[in-house]
Formats: structure tokens, sequence, C-alpha cells
């Protein structure tokens, strides 16, 4: 507690999505949180933007994407989540703008959630390690679409009615995180979940896929400065 005090986030919600760009996005960390909050009873709802058809070298797209919908599908059973939507737009060219904000905004408006948390944005995730296209423009969306959701006017194409019950947006963050959840025992699930995406960690790498998922998540749910908690991961929190 010694540090600049980071909050835990909150915890008084019944129902949260998170929106990311691929299969295996939530998986590197941020399901260790959701592992936690489906441990609470809490409803938690995977949205992904594509399949991630692109992700595997010498696999062609066709073939990768449903490979990597079930890998997902499983993933998310790992840490009790049973609702995964994919919305379909092309891996790897993802481009921010109306027709993404469009989209998420209609799953926002499906889910009803709560809580939406969706994945850093910025141009990095730490000095020197660059950050995605996909993650960025889904990021950005996402938090964009949470307003588009709840204003019957900006969209007035979607199906859906609007959603204005969105109390907070998180964004899983490697640094520069305010807010963090204790996940001590969602570790293990995590790892559990991590290593079903078997195909995508056996393609980059020869360690074998159990090891590859421990030393990920070991990595990725350190402690933080300023939060009491053996394991944690790291969230930017906005409130609406
Ligand atoms: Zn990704």
């Amino acid at each position: 507690m010694a540090h600049a005090s980071v909050e835990p986030v909150p915890e008084d919600w019944n129902r949260g999505i998170v929106i990311v760009a691929h299969p295996d996005d939530i998986e590197y960390g941020c399901a260790a949180a959701v592992a936690r909050w489906t441990a609470q009873g809490k409803d938690v709802r995977y949205v992904l933007a594509t399949s991630g058809e692109a992700g595997i070298d010498g696999l062609p797209p066709a073939e990768c994407g449903p490979i990597r919908e079930a890998e997902e599908h499983r993933s998310a059973a790992a840490v009790g989540v049973h609702e995964v939507e994919f919305l379909g737009h092309p891996d790897g060219r993802l481009e921010y703008g109306l027709d993404l904000r469009r989209s998420l905004a209609g799953a926002i408006r499906r889910h009803r959630p709560e809580l939406v948390v969706t994945m850093n944005h910025r141009e990095t995730w730490a000095p020197g390690m660059r950050n995605s296209a996909d993650h960025r423009a889904v990021g950005q969306a996402a938090l964009d679409a949470v307003s588009d959701a709840a204003n019957e006017w900006i969209f007035p194409d979607l199906p859906e009615p609007r959603w204005t019950g969105v109390r907070w947006a998180a964004v899983n963050v490697m640094i520069g995180y305010d807010h963090a959840v204790d996940v001590t025992d969602g570790v293990d699930a995590a790892v559990a979940s991590l290593t079903e995406h078997a195909r995508y960690l056996a393609a980059l790498s020869d360690t074998p896929v159990s090891e590859q998922a421990a030393a990920q998540i070991a990595m990725a749910t350190g402690p933080k400065d300023g939060f009491p908690a053996t394991r944690a991961v790291g969230f930017e929190l906005y409130a609406f």
C-alpha cells in the first residue's frame, strides 16, 4: 500500500461482457478475473470481433477460423463462460470506425451488460512492445460503443433497443492501471483456459502448450504495486 492506491474493480454487478479482437486475447490474463467473477455467480459473456482466422501460419483462414472458434468456446467454458459471440469481422483488417462501432453497439444492446471489459487500445503494451492494429481498433471502438449503445439516434438502423445500463468499462492493461482484480484464486482456471488454445500455441513454439500457458499466466498475473493481492490483473476503469 506504499504506492499510489490501486482500487479494486467494482463487483456489485450481475452481467458483464468482454469485447476483444481475437480468440486468445482474453486468455492472456483477463480470464483469471473472469474466473473470479463467474465463481461469484456473475453472468459473463464474450464478444469477439473476428474468429482469428488469419492467426496461424500455414493454415488457411477457412480451416483456421472454425478451429479457433472451437478453442475459444473451450477456453470460455474453463472459466465459467458459456455464451461466446463471434461478429465475423475480418481478422487482421479491423478498422476503427462507424462499422465497428455499430457492430459492437449492437452486441452491447443484445447482451445488456453493466460492465464492459475490453483490451488495451494504445500504441504499445509496454515501451518497445507494439500493439496490433486490430487491438487498437477494437479497444477504442468498444469504449465508444458503450455510449453509442445508449443513444437511440446514433445507429437508428440497429434492431435492438438502446441499452443505457453500462456502469463501467474496464480496459485490461499491463502498465498504467488504476484498478485491479485479485485473481489469486483464478490463476489455475486461467492456465486451463489458455491451454485450450492448443493448435494456436503449438504453432508459436515447440514448448509444450501447458508450459507456455503457465508461463504466460504467471507473467500476466503478477502482484501489482499498490494493490494488496498475491496475484492480480490490472485495468483502467471508466465510469458512465
Ligand atoms: Zn489479438
